[in-house]
């Protein structure tokens, strides 16, 4: 239950963050250095930018129109956007392998709280996309949440990530909560809405 509760504040303060703060998205942006807001694809202009509500950081990989970010995209946690950058070789074997006709690619890893990474055999893009679990099954489905992004703006992404990484205080000293000490024991581990975003009482066979 805690879960589910801290799930629905994490994405309420997502549309907090997003509904309130278009504008201050365009006010980070222009104030910082302009390597804070980088295009990734120049025909549908859409940019990786950041951005902060509530103390916390947020990058968002979004369409923008008339010089103002919309709401098609998507917003990043610090942490989203750490395990992208710890993926990003196994992403690049996988799309190599892909590009060279491997027909079983199916890659995807979990960047937390149900979002996902993938590259699958068949569609050339890098899928960012958020999942779920329908009630009373353990498989997950994607949701319409999500970001496709072509190789092309995959490899802008991967080459912006010292520029944004700056952008970001301290994201130097950033650790993931996984490091943290309180997910030192099983049940503190499963219990982070983050790491386990399906609830820890899926998983209470492995607790014995
Ligand atoms: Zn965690």
């Amino acid at each position: 239950m805690a879960t589910q509760k801290n799930d629905k504040k994490f994405r309420l303060n997502i549309k907090k963050a997003v509904k309130q703060n278009l504008s201050e998205i365009k006010k980070l942006s222009e104030s910082k250095s302009n390597t804070c807001k980088i295009e990734l694809n120049g025909d549908k202009n859409i940019f990786l930018s950041v951005s902060s509500f509530n103390g916390q950081h947020y990058i968002h990989i979004r369409s923008w129109k008339d010089g103002k970010p919309t709401k098609d995209g998507i917003s990043l946690t610090e942490q989203m956007w750490w395990e992208i950058q710890r993926y990003s070789s196994e992403l690049d074997d996988n799309i190599l392998q892909l590009q060279q006709g491997n027909q079983d690619v199916n890659y995807k890893s979990h960047l937390g709280k149900n979002w996902h990474i993938c590259v699958q055999s068949g569609y050339p893009f890098v899928n960012i996309r958020r999942y779920w679990t329908p009630p009373g099954t353990i498989n997950i489905h994607p949701t319409k949440q999500g970001q496709i992004l072509s190789f092309e703006m995959y490899n802008r992404l991967k080459d912006s990530f010292i520029d944004i990484n700056k952008c970001i205080p301290d994201f130097d000293q950033f650790q993931p909560c996984y490091m943290q000490i309180d997910h030192a024991n099983v049940l503190g581990a499963l219990s982070c809405s983050t790491c386990n975003p399906t609830g820890y009482k899926d998983h209470t066979d492995l607790l014995v």
